[in-house]
């Protein structure tokens, strides 16, 4: 991908590229790139699938709802978000406009919009060198473990993946639409507590 910077072992030089990113059309409905943040190198790196509506206006990742209650979960957890690198799938907000033009509805990224965004993912990876990637959601999980991935199927196990680790489990957006919030949120305390303990195990 011709947008990637000469030096992709640095991170503020993959931010910067990635602010000019053009590689699919994506750019020309959002804001800003929104690339991911945290601590480099970190132990665990946090995959989602895009920014929402407040990630795009403001820059940074998981700072709308739904990343309020990830960083709840976390915490119920046991785990840290600073210590957390925090990334999307693709990295600027798709949406649709409602016909008063007044609210921006998320729409679900397609394999196209994936596939060109996976070097900035991929360039993540290589320098923030996490020994677990939690995957957030189906998006996530299919662009990182493949198209059959099945997260229903797979949440909650910590599975070896590449030369680390690998958790799925649901986007905390899912939580907040679920009809039985509280159990939904109790999944995915449940799954990061696994995280917590992974990683526990290895120090
Ligand atoms: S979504 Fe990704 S590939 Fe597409 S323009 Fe944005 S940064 Fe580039």
């Amino acid at each position: 991908m011709h947008f990637l910077p000469a030096d992709t072992g640095s991170i503020g030089a993959l931010r910067s590229a990635a602010a000019g990113c053009r590689a699919c059309h994506l750019y020309q409905q959002a804001t800003q790139t929104v690339f991911g943040e945290g601590p480099v190198p970190a132990d665990i790196m946090m995959v989602g699938e895009q920014p929402g509506d407040i990630e795009d206006r403001q820059g940074h990742p998981f700072v709308g709802p739904a990343g309020r209650l990830l960083d709840k979960a976390l915490a119920e957890a046991g785990l840290d978000r600073s210590q957390v690198y925090l990334t999307n799938a693709v990295k600027h907000f798709k949406h649709t406009t409602t016909a008063d033009s007044k609210r921006r509805i998320h729409a679900k990224p397609n394999q196209t919009e994936i596939t060109a965004c996976l070097p900035w993912l991929e360039s993540e990876l290589g320098v923030v060198r996490p020994k677990l990637v939690v995957v957030l959601g189906s998006t996530a999980a299919q662009t990182l473990a493949g198209r059959e991935f099945k997260v229903t199927k797979s949440r909650g196990k910590v599975m070896p993946w590449r030369d680390i680790k690998l958790l799925a489990t649901v986007h905390p957006s899912s939580v907040l639409r679920a009809t039985d919030r509280h159990e939904a949120y109790e999944g995915l305390v449940e799954d990061l507590k696994k995280v917590a303990s992974s990683l526990a195990r290895r120090r």
